[in-house]
């Protein structure tokens, strides 16, 4: 076992040997990034799928699996084929980190000089596309995202993801496509940006089109899970939800405040009406519901103002931590293993 070379522990901290764009042909043209968290059941499915397709275009790619902490077997199988292909870099977390984070180590891992393309490792996300979204980047598009056709999920998961599109794509100050996960080929340049971002709570697909540059969208059908359970939990899905609301929207900020001022100005007129009120008609006190009501109503959107408040202030609090986003504990690069 070695130490890893030029690694360094900043909060995006690169992993290992990095190619910097150059075109030396030691390294692969292409990188597919795939993080793992108990994918044992797809996993031969899944490397089948990649070699096909690999051994079936003329270009240099390398695959970057992830092992996010898997406790299933997944780890074993990496390693093994690690040790055997050396067309396969793994990278193994400390532990399960998530699935975002997982993408973050895997792009700070990748060795391509041209592009990186990410995709689940569960095949919903069909590794064919390779071709397709390589000629797209060739075009001169630094980003080439997938845009999903069709859903083969379960229609509570649709509608929510639908819903969750628009309602960000409404609310956000920079433009995020509708219906585009983190399926995507990008360019080296981007991947060399992201992986000089050091936002701790992380939302790619959002990251990735603040960037800029070209992007364009390809379309697919996004197919079912191959096997297995779909390891994001309803709670990390909302979870994840918050970090595109609240990572690239100005809107619940922005909302409070604007509550505040509506709030005034209705208690404005009620004063004014009240004072008339007892001037002119000297009518008695009434009201006593209406008083309960408002009393509940505003102490429930003081309530919420606060939440919203805290999430940017939780926000503030994870990241002047200024943790390293991810552990590796070791890596298998090139059959070699390194501790790092
Ligand atoms: N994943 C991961 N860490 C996690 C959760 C998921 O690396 O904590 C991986 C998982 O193995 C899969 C991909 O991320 O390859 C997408 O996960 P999943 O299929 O559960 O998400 P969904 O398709 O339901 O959005
Ligand atoms: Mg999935």
């Amino acid at each position: 076992m070695k130490s890893s070379p030029n690694s360094t522990s900043v909060n995006t901290q690169l992993i290992g040997h990095q190619a910097s764009g150059d075109n030396s042909s030691n390294y692969p043209q292409i990188s597919i990034v795939v993080p793992l968290y108990n994918e044992v059941e797809t996993f031969t499915h899944l490397t089948d799928r990649l070699n096909q397709i690999i051994d079936s275009i003329n270009l240099s790619v390398e695959v970057v699996l992830i092992d996010d902490g898997s406790s299933d077997g997944t780890t074993e199988l990496m390693y093994q084929l690690a040790l055997e292909n050396e067309r396969y870099q793994c990278i193994f977390l400390s532990r399960n980190h998530g699935h975002q984070i997982a993408l973050t180590a895997g792009l700070a891992a990748v060795t391509a000089t041209e592009a990186v393309m990410i995709i689940d490792g569960d095949l919903q996300d069909p590794p064919e596309l390779l071709p397709e979204m390589y000629n797209a980047y060739k075009e001169g598009n630094e980003v080439v995202y997938a845009v999903r056709k069709k859903r083969k999920e379960s229609g509570f998961k649709k509608l929510s993801y639908y819903l969750f599109y628009r309602l960000l794509k409404s609310i956000s100050y920079i433009n995020i496509p509708l219906d585009s996960g983190d399926f995507a080929l990008i360019s080296r340049r981007v991947v060399n940006i992201l992986n000089k971002m050091p936002e701790e709570s992380r939302f790619i697909r959002g990251m990735r089109s603040w960037i800029g540059f070209r992007q364009i969208g390809i379309e697919y059908e996004r197919h079912e899970r191959f096997a297995g359970q779909p390891k994001y939990s309803i709670k990390r899905l909302i979870r994840l939800a918050h970090n595109g609301i609240f990572n690239f929207s100005e809107f619940p900020i922005k909302l409070i405040t604007n509550l505040g001022i509506m709030t005034i100005s209705i208690s404005l007129i009620y004063l004014v009406i009240t004072l008339i009120n007892k001037i002119f008609y000297n009518d008695v006190p009434r009201g006593f519901t209406a008083l309960l009501f408002t009393i509940i109503l505003f102490s429930g959107v003081q309530l919420i103002s606060l939440g919203v408040i805290g999430e940017y202030v939780l926000r503030i609090f994870f990241q002047v931590k200024n943790r390293p986003l991810f552990i590796v504990k070791n890596r298998v690069y090139k059959k070699e293993v390194f501790n790092e």
